[in-house]
């Protein structure tokens, strides 16, 4: 028996609902596996416009059999889902709050009664958290993703049997994943998949297998095809960002490989004259960069991990 927010769900049933803060009705799919085991909250779209991850948690939650399972699956599959149909870019329209920064939230906005809901009336019942991300509308990136650094050991050990390559510790505690993890000491990981309001069919339905990965890696749901393919830690990653409003010629593609000195790009601006060359500060690989030509002062123009700092596990 699965019991969340005043529902209970019987072993084995699953029930298509809706549950969130008062106001803000999400849409969610409880699973409770016949048999017990651990609990996963798995969310997409805590920032809109990020969408491979909404129909892939929709199609996993339509696949599992909860008879066959052992624990409980919530499924969330658009969170922000006010900035879904408003098109935002990100965040939470309502008060511009970004869910993967406000954590753990407060009662005075939608997006801090969002966090809330998740910590106070999710969390107590959770054993891991799956998060699903892509790049922005205008980020092109590598798949990678972020593990706590605080639950390293528990959350690694699922990192590793996934199919993203590229694992990034997390110091953050603002984000619903980086709060679980670095706060609340629930493992968790957050996946970066796809980018620029792309929702192409090969990114959905590599994070179905992500997400069947996780549950078999958990033992909440067995799948057979395990793999194990190598991966990197990227311990040391370089985040540059604008250092004055411009316009941004990237000269990098996600996933390059840059030695130190390459050019990275450069902003001009509106009279077509060199503000800005960006180069590498150290041999690296670039994780993700802006692919739009807006370069805002602050606003991040390329993340990329430093070579030295690589570990093969
Ligand atoms: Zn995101």
């Amino acid at each position: 028996m699965l019991e969340i927010c005043g529902r209970k769900i019987k072993n084995a049933t699953k029930e298509y609902c809706r549950l969130g803060p008062p106001g803000y009705p999400l849409p969610c799919i409880l699973a409770a596996g016949k048999e017990e085991g651990k609990t996963i909250l798995i969310t997409a779209q805590i920032h809109s416009g990020e969408y491979a991850g909404t129909p892939a948690v929709i199609r996993c939650a339509k696949e599992i059999d909860p008879q066959k399972a052992k624990g409980n699956i919530l499924f969330f599959p658009c969170v922000n889902v006010t900035g879904f149909f408003q098109n935002s870019n990100a965040y939470v329209p309502e008060d511009h709050g970004n869910l993967n920064g406000n954590y753990p939230g407060n009662a005075d906005s939608v997006s801090g009664r969002i966090a809330q809901f998740f910590v106070q009336e999710i969390f107590p019942h959770i054993d891991f958290v799956m998060d699903l991300h892509s790049g922005g509308n205008a980020e092109a990136l590598t798949p990678c993703l972020f593990y706590p650094e605080n639950t390293e050991e528990e959350s690694l050990s699922i990192a590793k049997v996934l199919t993203i390559p590229y694992l990034i510790p997390s110091k953050s505690v603002r984000g619903e994943s980086g709060y679980a993890g670095n706060v609340a000491g629930i493992p968790s990981l957050l996946l970066e998949r796809g980018y620029a309001n792309y929702c192409k069919e090969e990114w959905i339905s590599e994070y179905q297998k992500d997400i069947f990965l996780c549950l078999h890696a958990l033992g909440i749901y067995s799948y057979e095809e395990m793999e194990h393919k190598e991966k990197v830690i990227l311990r040391k990653m370089i985040y540059q960002t604008a250092e004055e409003d411009g316009l941004w010629f990237p000269e990098i593609t996600e996933g390059a490989r840059v030695r130190k000195g390459d050019l990275l790009g450069r902003t001009e601006d509106f009279y077509g004259n060199l503000l800005q060359e960006y180069k590498a500060v150290e041999d690296g690989i670039v994780m993700y960069y802006t692919c739009g030509l807006r370069a805002a002062k602050g606003h991040s123009l390329v993340a990329y991990g430093l070579s030295e700092s690589m570990e093969v596990v």
